[in-house]
């Protein structure tokens, strides 16, 4: 199997549409992207890791960040976490705050800003360091020291974060956050501007191919865990677009507003892209039509 030229194919691909999106601009710090990077890697289960374009060139993370918050949350935590969001597709906006009234502050699912909200309010409560745990872990498994979070973009974040601290007191005022909304909000600023490569993120990624063993060999989740947390990726990993996500590309899968999305080959590998030109719904328009184009030539889903 030549994966080089299955990523070069479907980068190919991808921008024989003209269609390209949107850089994000809502935080002023990551309009400045370039909106003509695009990159892909894939790394295979046993660790070897194939791209082309810009897969070697950090970028924000931003919500992909929100697939290692969960699986650190349950590693650390366990099920409990259940109690204070769900799992169910919000078919609303990421950044939506409309049914956490009726829901009584439960957040739909992890991968909506509310929920991952909760998520690292969980993981701060459980390790005293929610984005110090992220960071620790990615340079783990890419082998990357230079993992890092970008400080400039989380201040941004932070300055034009209103709707973030909203659902952020919202929720506390339910009695959903264990810490104050202030040190949720920093560790979630912080960890959504984590900057690193597509070639980090296939690597990091690749314990949801392994059914949660790590690089090193270690078991950060039990199989049931990972299988679960692939299960929401599918379900709720691309915000209200996960439908349409699952119709073209099949996978589970992360996506943010940087223009990443991480997916997951169960026992095989997985596929990274970065391109920051986002459709409506938040995701990365070449990056989507990459994977679309990968899991179409191969055959690889879970369908
Ligand atoms: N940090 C971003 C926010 O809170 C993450 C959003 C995203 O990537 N969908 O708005």
């Amino acid at each position: 199997m030549d994966y080089q030229d299955l990523v070069r194919d479907a980068m190919a691909a991808a921008v024989r549409s003209p269609l390209r999106g949107r850089v994000a601009d809502y935080i002023p710090a990551l309009a400045e992207a370039d909106p003509a990077a695009f990159g892909m890697a894939i790394a295979t289960v046993d660790g070897r890791v194939f791209g082309a374009g810009d897969w070697q060139q950090p970028f924000s993370v931003q919500s992909v960040s929100k697939l290692f918050t969960l699986a650190l949350a349950l590693a650390e935590g366990g099920d409990g976490l259940w109690t204070g969001v769900g799992r169910e597709p919000s078919g609303n906006p990421f950044n939506s705050l409309v049914q956490l009234e009726t829901e009584h502050g439960i957040p739909r699912n992890p991968f909506i800003n509310a929920g991952a909200l909760v998520v690292t309010d969980r993981l701060l409560e459980l390790t005293g360091d929610a984005v110090g745990t992220v960071l620790d872990f990615l340079r783990a498994e890419s082998g990357d020291p230079a993992v890092a979070v970008n400080r400039a973009v989380a201040a941004s974040e932070a300055e034009h974060g209103h709707r973030n601290a909203a659902m952020a007191h919202f929720m506390a005022g339910y009695g959903n956050l264990r810490n104050p909304v202030e040190d949720v909000l920093t560790h979630y600023y912080a960890h959504c501007a984590i900057e690193t490569s597509c070639r980090d993120l296939a690597l990091a990624g690749l314990f949801l191919a392994r059914h949660g063993v790590r690089t090193d060999g270690s078991r950060l989740l039990s199989r049931s865990e990972a299988k679960r947390i692939n299960a929401v990726l599918l379900t709720c990993g691309t915000y209200d677009a996960a439908g349409e996500f699952a119709y073209r590309v099949g996978l589970p899968g992360k996506s943010g507003v940087g223009g990443g999305v991480l997916a997951v080959l169960p026992g095989r590998g997985t596929v990274c892209t970065w391109s920051p030109g986002l459709d409506a719904a938040g995701n990365s328009v070449l990056g989507v039509a990459a994977l679309d184009a990968l899991t179409t030539a191969t055959g690889w889903s879970v369908f």
